[in-house]
């Protein structure tokens, strides 16, 4: 995985476009182990950067489709899932991805981030930043309630984090 690095438009509706100028690093894999303690390596560590995203999501939404369980292995920065697949299949997977959870519904542009709508039937949106248009996710896809768990997660470290910023201000 040391060599120059290959890279390739982000979605493969954009794979021929030679002047599209989101670009993500190559899928890479690699199997490890032996008989039942077979896994693939996936490089997610390298390309979620370049999406915005957070790698453990990208791991979700491909543990999920194959039905595989995933590990993290956080010391050498290694996501993984049980069993041997093919390049070619997670590539595509993450193509699935990156067209439900990543890219614009109406401009295709990936620069897009995530908003939460309470009480709403469809309550993960993706806001573009190019055209601002709203895209609403499928509620049903198993992903949403991983990324909304994250979400609030978020939301409660950010809200932690002004707390105690205002404790520390100085009064005078
Ligand atoms: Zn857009």
């Amino acid at each position: 995985m040391e060599n120059k690095k290959q890279t390739v438009n982000i979605g493969l509706s954009n794979a021929d476009d030679p002047f599209y100028r989101y670009k993500m690093p190559v899928l890479l894999t690699c199997s490890q182990g032996k008989g039942n303690g077979i896994k693939t390596i996936i490089n997610i560590a390298e390309i979620a950067p370049h999406l915005n995203r957070d790698p453990e999501e990208i791991l979700k939404y491909m543990s999920y489709t194959i039905g595989a369980s995933s590990k993290i292995d956080k010391d050498n920065n290694a996501y993984s899932i049980n069993g041997e697949h093919n390049n070619a299949t997670l590539i595509l997977i993450l193509d699935d991805y990156i067209t439900k959870f990543l890219q614009c519904y109406k401009c295709g542009n990936p620069e897009t981030f995530y908003e939460f709508k309470q009480k709403h039937n469809m309550p993960l949106r993706l806001r573009c930043k190019a055209c601002r248009h709203i895209s609403k996710i499928d509620p049903c896809e198993k992903l949403v309630t991983f990324i909304l768990k994250n979400l609030q997660r978020e939301n409660l470290e950010t809200f932690i984090l002004k707390n105690l910023q205002q404790q520390e201000t100085p009064s005078t």
